[in-house]
């Protein structure tokens, strides 16, 4: 195997950021992209790196999980977030970019690499001859996927997100909220907020005039495959206490009633989404309404009053893998070491955790070339949580995730001020920046040496 030769595929974010950090190491570099020949219904120029849609990269602020996360990624020796900080917009303390400046500079550092053979071809079939870091995005082409699903079955592989809000338990109320399985059948994993007559019917008139984002026609495609709740509600005011809001079988131990009738009218199950029981999604929530919309339907059910939403639901095309079940931590393939996933493909969702993977595939690339041992970060890191959280074996239905603390590890200390955010969120930051600094100084020459 030639160890000087790399095929990068898609100059998307995650494909850029990669193809620029081993240019940089003298790598020679194919970064095949198929766009402007072949677009994806979503990209709408010819240039690597653009932003499909809103100019935000989120928060700076340190305290915000975003914000680490950026500074992980700068640290780290990312260009892209260098370069958007370059081509910021005025936006508080969050960074937006002129997308047109940023996309059309980060093609010309592209070409300025002699070491960079940028090929405008579709990529069709995975080939393991060459070292690989595949990055097609959300909207990859249909024949890379139909490639992946021969490799490694339909059943790891996704078409669309479909998915559910996801709130942060420490924001429940539990004087109303309780916990407990259907029929009391094994654990009470179940986090279940009861309505009555009253508050059902206000909840579902909140739901049926609620307005929905709207689909793009590619996205349309997928749409009549899944059901969203609004879709359901509209089928008759009682179709969702026969689905997922039904309440039999659910009981508050804390109130003496006759265990075979039902206790309430309906009920909202919360499902546990992550290994440290931090955040819970709403079962068989997942919907298309606008976030706001979103935000005032949750908060009128008796329990979440005051939820605090890490993640709405949302429903686009987006292709990805089943990551735990076919990725190691060092972004690699578990069946070919050689090949490297990286961006929205693995499961990550957002465009600066689609630039830190596309990174972290990179950094481990160039060490798996010089046969050095690969990294592997952990959870006290965000990055680091989120591949956690997308090779996390025991996901039951596992889908993609944005940055955000409850996946990150508990931080030990005194209790009483840990219920302070802020101090928190500092303590967390720190803890994730030192590790950071840690790997980079016992490291030196090999990550971020990162000099445009
Ligand atoms: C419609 C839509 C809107 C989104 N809006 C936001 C948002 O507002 N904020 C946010 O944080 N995230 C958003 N995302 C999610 C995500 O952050 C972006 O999609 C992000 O660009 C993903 O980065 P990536 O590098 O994984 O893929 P991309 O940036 O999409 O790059 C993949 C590249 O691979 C190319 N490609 C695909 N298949 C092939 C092939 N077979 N051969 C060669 N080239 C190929 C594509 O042309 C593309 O250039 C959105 C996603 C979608 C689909």
């Amino acid at each position: 195997m030639d160890k000087t030769k790399i095929r990068i595929i898609g100059a998307g974010l995650a494909g850029s950021e990669a193809a620029i950090f081993l240019a940089k190491k003298g790598y020679n570099i194919d970064l095949i992209e198929m766009r402007p020949k072949y677009q994806t219904g979503a990209h709408s120029t010819s240039y690597p790196a653009e932003f499909v849609c809103s100019n935000s990269l989120g928060s700076l602020d340190l305290l915000s999980a975003s914000g680490l996360l950026k500074e992980e990624a700068i640290k780290l020796g990312s260009t892209l977030f260098k370069v958007a900080k370059e081509h910021s917009v005025p936006s508080g303390n969050s960074l937006s970019i002129d997308r047109f400046g940023f996309c059309t500079k980060i093609d010309a550092i592209i070409k300025s690499y002699k070491n960079i053979n940028l090929i405008n071809e579709k990529y069709e079939k995975i080939d393991p001859k060459i070292p690989t870091i595949i990055a097609t995005g959300p909207l990859s082409a249909k024949e890379l996927t139909n490639s992946i699903k021969e490799e490694f079955g339909c059943e790891n592989f996704h078409f669309y997100d479909a998915i559910a809000p996801i709130i942060e338990k420490d924001s429940i109320d539990f004087n109303i909220a309780f916990k407990a399985s259907r029929w009391d059948k094994g654990e009470a994993d179940f986090i279940n907020c009861p309505l009555n007559k009253e508050e059902y019917e206000n909840f579902y008139n909140i739901l049926v005039n609620a307005k929905t984002a709207p689909l793009k026609e590619f996205e349309a495609t997928y749409f009549e495959g899944c059901m969203p709740v609004e879709v359901m509600a509209k089928r008759g005011i009682d179709t969702l206490r026969f689905g997922p809001m039904k309440p039999v079988g659910l009981f508050d131990k804390r109130i003496k009633t006759d265990f075979k009738k039902n206790q309430f009218y309906a009920v909202v199950q919360l499902r546990q989404d992550d290994k440290m029981a931090n955040l819970y999604n709403l079962v068989g929530f997942q919907t298309n309404l606008k976030w706001g919309e979103q935000k005032k339907l949750i908060q009128s059910i008796p329990g979440l009053k005051n939820a605090v939403i890490t993640r709405y639901g949302v429903m686009h095309a987006n292709t990805f893998v089943n990551s735990p079940k076919i990725l190691k931590k060092t972004l690699q393939l578990k069946k070919y070491e050689n090949i490297f996933l990286a961006g929205q493909l693995t499961g990550v969702e957002g465009y600066c955790e689609s630039i830190s993977t596309g990174l972290f595939s990179a950094i481990n690339m160039d060490r798996y070339l010089n046969n050095k041992p690969l990294i592997e970060l952990t959870n006290e890191t965000m990055l680091g949580a989120l591949i956690d959280y997308i090779t996390y074996k025991e996901h039951k239905k596992f889908q993609p995730i944005n940055s955000n603390w409850g996946i990150t590890k508990e931080i030990a200390g005194d209790k009483k001020k840990l219920k302070n955010k802020q101090y928190k969120n500092e303590l967390r930051s720190k803890r994730a920046l030192a590790i950071i600094d840690n790997l980079i100084k016992g490291d030196k020459s090999e990550i971020s040496n990162q000099q445009n």
